[in-house]
């Protein structure tokens, strides 16, 4: 018997994420789809999360997470932002940054509120606002820079604007935000009720000598704000499922309100070992250079090929424009590359809500440089 059932996301389907991964282990491809790291976290920080086991931290850890972690973020941010954010009040740990920002979504956005995003926009957003009867509202970013025309964005705020997300240094472009485009935003939304969500995940992975242009600088606009943050992201370890929230008393109150009953509360060990390992700030603050190698790494293996790029300012993803080497489908590319090429990567069309394909694949470099060599020497030869 089928039970009648419909769904409440009939648009979704596994993501891109999944299916790339599972064909890169099926054709024995090189990963460069998913987002993670190809080596290990630091041993030190592996050994911090076992001694904090054998220390008998094994029960819950309290809803907020550990006061000693919030202390050490909050210094972290003020120090880096010139914010002013309370650990008491302000934060909230959690389980990596895809569950605060489905939490922010989930306590702010109500039936027909519109939420302004970016496309290409991150898989997350979107389906956490129509799971609220939410509506979201997509404008496109402007090729070849992925800049954002905010006269589009005054024309597209209404009276049912609930919130606008960015995401900076933007994944998957690689660009990001400056400090006129955040001062733009702050006069946009000064004088109304609109909150914004910034995805800051890739916040230590930035090039060039470019400077994070985080929220928590500006303010007026951090005063409406909820920022997003991944310790996956920062120290290696996607697969811990570590991150946290940071938004004024007020925001974080209601954030808490949905925290407490979706998840309660975070690893606790690895909240202790967080801890210890954020007092080093050379822990994150040679992130950037690090990727940064990794980054010019990657591009000297692809350089004279017919692949096209602008070198990414952040993240640790690189656009290639694939229009000189074939006209398919960036969805066919990427399974043929992954098939026959023994590369995978992740086509774009695919965080355009209208499915618009500016024909380029999205490569991974956080992987060793063994790899990325033999990838490029592979990818330079098509
Ligand atoms: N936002 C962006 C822009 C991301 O790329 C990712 C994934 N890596 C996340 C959020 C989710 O982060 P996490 O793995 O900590 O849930
Ligand atoms: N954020 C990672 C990426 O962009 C993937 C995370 C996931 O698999 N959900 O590749």
């Amino acid at each position: 018997m089928q039970i009648p059932f419909s769904s409440k996301l009939p648009m979704v389907s596994t993501t891109i994420f999944s299916v790339m991964s599972k064909m890169a282990t099926e054709y024995n491809a090189m990963n460069l789809s998913q987002g993670f790291p190809g080596f290990e976290s630091d041993q030190t920080l592996i050994d911090l999360v076992t001694k904090a086991m054998n220390d008998g931290h094994n029960q819950y850890a309290p809803m907020a997470g550990l006061y000693a972690l919030r202390e050490n973020i909050c210094n972290k941010m003020n120090h880096l932002y010139g914010s002013n954010y309370k650990p008491e009040t302000d934060i909230t740990i959690t389980a990596g940054a895809t569950q605060a920002i489905f939490t922010v979504i989930s306590a702010c956005i109500s039936k027909d509120d519109e939420v302004i995003l970016f496309a290409p926009a991150y898989d997350c957003y979107e389906p956490a606002i129509v799971l609220q009867g939410g509506k979201p509202i997509s404008i496109s970013l402007k090729l070849p820079e992925f800049s954002i025309d905010w006269n589009e964005v005054k024309e597209k705020i209404s009276s049912k604007t609930k919130m606008i997300i960015i995401n900076s240094p933007h994944n998957p472009s690689g660009t990001i935000l400056n400090q006129d485009d955040l001062l733009t935003l702050q006069e946009l939304v000064s004088d109304t009720g609109i909150l914004i969500l910034s995805d800051e995940v890739y916040e230590h992975i930035i090039f060039d000598g470019k400077e994070h242009q985080s929220v928590a600088r500006f303010p007026e606009l951090a005063a409406r704000s909820f920022i997003t943050a991944s310790f996956g992201k920062t120290f290696h370890n996607t697969g811990w499922k570590m991150g946290y929230c940071v938004a004024p008393k007020t925001l974080m109150e209601e954030f808490q309100k949905v925290h407490q009953f979706n998840v309660f509360c975070v690893n606790h060990p690895m909240q202790v070992a967080f801890t210890t390992y954020l007092e080093n700030s050379k822990n994150y603050e040679s992130l950037s250079s690090f990727y940064e190698q990794k980054r010019d790494l990657f591009l000297e293996g692809i350089k004279g090929s017919r692949w096209e790029y602008t070198p990414a300012s952040g993240t640790y993803f690189q656009l290639l424009s694939y229009k000189n080497i074939t006209d398919e489908k960036d969805v066919d590319f990427a399974k043929r590359l992954t098939i026959e090429h023994k590369v995978a990567s992740i086509p774009i069309s695919v965080f355009n809500k209208n499915g618009e394909d500016p024909k380029m694949l999205r490569f991974c470099f956080a992987k060793k440089d063994e790899t990325l060599k033999q990838a490029t020497e592979i990818l330079s030869k098509l």
